[in-house]
């Protein structure tokens, strides 16, 4: 598999993965989405609870809060040490106290472990009245997204790679038509004609196509596809992809051990 990165941030990142088929593709976004453990609140005990909010309420946006973590230092409960019972190698407490009048954010929760922090300071829990408490401690675990969609790592979708091609001799008419019906914008003005300008940025919607059958083509690439990965935990984009990788290599490995068992 060949990769090239073409946009890289803190929060995303778009590559073109090269020399894979359909089935690899799917594979990958499934891990990335499904199988890349995240750190979320999984339990919340409340000891008091003034708010407007109900606790149901108050724990499923806790639930909610992306947590900085460091994915080294956090077993996964159920392969820990401890055998699932839980210990300080798997959860991690966060404190919450505060008295109205107020707005209770993300950066109110004080954490039992440095390396682990709610991502963002500034997202709003609950809000607080004169007189209103909250007080409460939170446990946050590894979980995967198949299990719920609080510990999805990321938001992964991939597109073919888009080949499009116009053939000599466009009519005027049909460049105007497909100029103007392609959203993405992938062509632009050449003379009288048009040319393409953004392949990448081509959706396969095939609107160009139906403008002018005869003269533009446009194929997916089914070795090629273009992955936009974007994260929604304490992961970086790069570190969801290799963790998935690791997933889907683990599995793998898993299955040629079990089948070799009856070879
Ligand atoms: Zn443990």
């Amino acid at each position: 598999m060949k990769i090239k990165i073409l946009e890289e941030s803190d929060e995303k990142l778009t590559f073109v993965a090269d020399e894979i088929n359909p089935s690899f593709a799917n594979a990958l976004r499934r891990a990335m989405m499904g199988e890349v453990p995240a750190l979320a609140i999984d339990e919340v005990d409340i000891h008091e609870n003034s708010s407007a909010l109900y606790n149901e309420v108050l724990s499923h946006r806790l639930a909610l809060v992306p947590l900085a973590f460091d994915p080294k230092k956090v077993n996964i409960r159920e392969e820990c040490v401890c055998e699932g019972k839980g210990c300080v190698e798997c959860q991690v407490v966060l404190v919450l106290k505060k008295e109205g009048p107020c707005t209770v954010y993300t950066k109110d929760l004080k954490s039992s472990d440095e390396d682990v922090k709610p991502l963002y300071d500034s997202m709003p829990l609950v809000m607080l009245l004169e007189g209103q408490k909250v007080e409460l401690e939170a446990t946050a675990r590894l979980g995967r997204g198949r299990e719920h969609a609080k510990w999805q790592a990321a938001v992964a979708s991939y597109k073919y790679y888009p080949k499009v091609t116009i053939k000599p001799g466009l009519p005027e008419e049909d460049a105007k038509k497909i100029l103007d019906v392609c959203p993405t914008n992938v062509f632009e003005r050449s003379g009288r004609g048009a040319r393409v300008a953004n392949e990448l940025a081509c959706i396969l919607c095939d609107a160009c196509v139906e403008a002018s059958p005869q003269y533009v083509e446009v194929k997916g690439d089914e070795t090629k596809f273009v992955f936009r990965v974007e994260t929604v935990c304490g992961l970086k984009p790069e570190q969801i992809v290799s963790l998935a990788l690791e997933n889907i290599e683990a599995k793998a490995k898993e299955l040629e051990e079990k089948v070799s068992e009856y070879a």
